[in-house]
C-alpha cells in the first residue's frame, strides 16, 4: 500500500494514477477540504479560489485527464489582466506598444538605451549573475527591470531583488530577451485575433477546487482519502519510513505502508521525523523558508468590478499585489445580481499583515480599491480572511544548498518519494504538480526504489519556456 501525505493536487494526481491501476492507496490530508493551494472556499453563495488559479499544460496525456475529470464543467476562459503602473493600467501579456512604447517617449528612450547598453556591456563584461536583479537586467535592461520586475518581485518575496536567486525568473521565462520579446509581441500584435494558449485557459465551471473535488472522488471509489487529518510524525528505521501517525479529533491513528509519497512543505516533513534527521539536516531545514500569503475576499452589492482575468499591483502604494474577480472566470462564482473580489497580499506568517484582524484588512482592501476607482465602501456587503502558509518557496541566494543537504538525505530513504510545490522546494504550477505526482505513483507501481533519482530527474524542474514573465502563481 501507498500512503500519500497531502491531498493538494501533486498528491490527488499521484493517488489518483494508482486507483486508477488498481493499486491501494490511502492519502492523508489536515485540511478538511482537499485541493492544497488549489482549492475553492464557499462563503454563503460565493465561491473563490485563493487568487484565482488558471490551468494550463501542453502535456497531452494530462490535458486528457482533467478533461475527462471534468467533462462539460470545463470552461474556456478569456484571459485579460492588467498591470497598474505610475496610475496607468497596462495591459499584461505586456504588448510592445504598452510595455516599451506606452510610458511616453522619455521613459520609452531610456528602456531602449539601457537595453543596448546591457547588450554592449553584456559582450565584454563577465559579471557572474547569481540574482534576479542581475538576469533581469542583463536580459531586459535597468528600465524594465525597475518598472515592471523590482516591485512586484520584492512584493511577492519581501526581500531585495538582489538577494532573490536568479531562479525563480530564469526557469520561468529563460531565452527571452527585449529583442525576442518585442518580435514576438509584434507577431502577436498582427495576429492578435488568432487565439493562442495564453489567451484563454480552462477553468472548471465551480472553481478550481472542483478539479481536486473530482480526484478525490475518483480515488475514493476504491481507495481513501482521510481528511482533517494532519500528519504529526513520520516514524523511520534503517533508511527506510517506517510508519505515519495523524492525528484526527483529538485521536491517533498510525498507517504502516510500502511506500511513501509526501506533498508535506519539506521543512515540515523533516520536522515531523522520528528519530529526528542529523543536526547538519535540521540547521539546513531551518535556513529555508516559505512566503505566506493572506486571501482578503470582499462580497459585494454590485453586479460587476471589472472584465478582467487578474489585475497587478508591483507599486509599494497598494498593499496588495494581485485581486481578481472570480465571476470573471466563472459566472458560477457569485449569485445572480452580485459580486466578489478577491486580493492578494504577499507576507510572512506573524507579521503585521498576517496578524491583521479581518476588520482591518477587509477595510484596507476597500479602501484602496475605493481610492482607484473599482468600488464604493458601501458596495461591501461582507467579508471572509484566509491565512496561508507556505504559499510559495523563497528562492534566496544560498538556497539550493541548503535544499541539496535535505534532499541528499531524504534519497537515501528507499521507499519516500517527495512531490509537489512545496513537497519539493519548487516553484511548481498546477500542471507540473500533478505531473510530479503522476511520475511518482508511475515509479512506484513499477516497484522500483533503485529508479527513485530517474523519476526526480524526469519531474519537471519548471515549465516549458514562458514567452512572458509570468507574475505570482
Ligand atoms: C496565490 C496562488 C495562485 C496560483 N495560481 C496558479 C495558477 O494560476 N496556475 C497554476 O498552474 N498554478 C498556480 N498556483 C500554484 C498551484 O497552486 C500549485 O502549484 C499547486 O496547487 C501545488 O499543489 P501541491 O499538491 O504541490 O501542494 P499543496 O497544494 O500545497 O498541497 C500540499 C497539501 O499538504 C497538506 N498538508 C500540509 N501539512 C500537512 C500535514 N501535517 N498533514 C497532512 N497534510 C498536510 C496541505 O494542507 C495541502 O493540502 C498558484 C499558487 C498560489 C499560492
Amino acid at each position: 500500500m501507498t500512503v500519500i501525505l497531502g491531498a493538494g493536487l501533486s498528491g490527488l494526481s499521484a493517488a489518483a494514477w494508482l486507483t486508477r491501476a488498481g493499486r491501494p492507496a490511502t492519502v492523508v490530508e489536515k485540511d478538511i477540504q482537499v485541493g492544497g493551494l488549489a482549492r475553492t472556499v464557499t462563503h454563503g453563495d460565493y465561491r473563490f479560489d485563493l487568487g484565482g488559479h488558471r490551468f494550463l499544460t501542453d502535456n497531452q496525456q494530462l490535458q486528457s485527464f482533467v478533461s475527462e475529470l471534468l467533462g462539460d464543467d470545463l470552461l474556456s476562459v478569456p484571459r485579460k489582466s492588467q498591470i497598474y503602473i505610475a496610475g496607468q493600467y497596462i495591459d499584461y501579456p505586456l504588448t510592445p506598444l504598452n510595455a516599451v512604447f506606452g510610458m511616453g517617449p522619455a521613459k520609452t528612450g531610456r528602456i531602449l538605451l539601457d537595453y543596448g547598453k546591457e547588450k554592449v556591456l553584456g559582450a565584454f563584461r563577465h559579471k557572474k549573475i547569481t540574482s534576479l536583479e542581475d538576469w533581469v537586467v542583463a536580459q531586459f535592461g535597468r528600465t524594465i527591470f525597475e518598472l515592471y520586475f523590482k516591485n512586484y518581485s520584492e512584493k511577492v518575496w519581501g526581500i531585495d531583488s538582489r538577494n532573490i536567486s536568479k531562479d525563480w525568473v530564469s526557469k520561468r521565462i529563460d531565452g527571452l530577451s527585449l529583442g525576442r520579446f518585442i518580435q514576438h509581441s509584434l507577431v502577436k500584435f498582427r495576429r492578435h485575433r488568432v487565439k493562442t494558449l495564453t489567451d484563454t485557459f480552462v477553468y472548471p465551471r465551480m472553481g478550481i477546487g472542483q478539479l481536486a473535488d473530482r480526484m478525490s472522488e475518483l480515488i475514493q471509489t476504491k481507495n481513501v482519502v482521510k481528511t482533517g487529518s494532519a500528519v504529526e510524525s513520520i516514524f523511520h528505521k534503517q533508511g527506510r519510513i517506517t510508519s505515519i501517525q495523524w492525528a484526527c479529533a483529538g485521536k491517533k491513528h498510525d498507517i504502516t505502508g510500502s511506500s511513501y509519497i509526501s506533498s508535506l512543505p519539506i521543512t515540515q516533513f523533516i520536522a515531523k521525523m522520528n528519530p529526528q534527521p542529523p543536526d547538519a539536516v535540521r540547521s539546513a531545514a531551518a535556513r529555508i523558508r516559505f512566503r505566506s500569503l493572506v486571501v482578503v475576499a470582499l462580497f459585494l452589492k454590485k453586479r460587476r468590478l471589472t472584465d478582467l482575468t487578474w489585475m497587478y499591483f508591483p507599486e509599494n502604494t497598494v498593499p496588495f499585489g494581485r485581486i481578481h474577480e472570480p465571476k470573471n472566470w466563472s459566472s458560477e462564482l457569485a449569485p445572480r445580481g452580485r459580486s466578489h473580489v478577491i486580493a492578494e497580499y504577499f507576507c510572512n506568517t506573524g507579521d503585521s499583515i498576517w496578524q491583521s484582524s479581518e476588520k482591518a484588512l477587509s477595510d484596507l482592501t476597500a479602501d484602496h480599491l475605493e481610492k482607484l476607482g473599482f468600488l464604493a465602501r458601501s458596495d461591501v456587503l461582507d467579508s471572509a480572511v484566509l491565512r496561508i502558509p507556505y504559499a510559495y518557496p523563497v528562492f534566496e541566494l544560498e538556497y539550493h544548498r541548503h535544499l541539496k543537504i535535505i534532499t541528499d538525505f531524504l534519497d537515501t530513504f528507499d521507499n519516500l518519494h517527495l512531490i509537489g510545490r512545496s513537497g519539493m522546494f519548487s516553484y511548481l504550477n498546477m500542471d507540473q504538480a500533478m505531473e510530479s505526482g503522476i511520475l511518482v505513483a508511475e515509479k512506484v507501481m513499477q516497484g522500483c526504489t533503485a529508479e527513485k533519482a530517474a523519476a526526480k530527474e524526469a519531474v519537471p524542474a519548471s515549465r516549458p519556456q514562458y514567452l512572458q514573465p509570468e507574475y505570482s502563481s
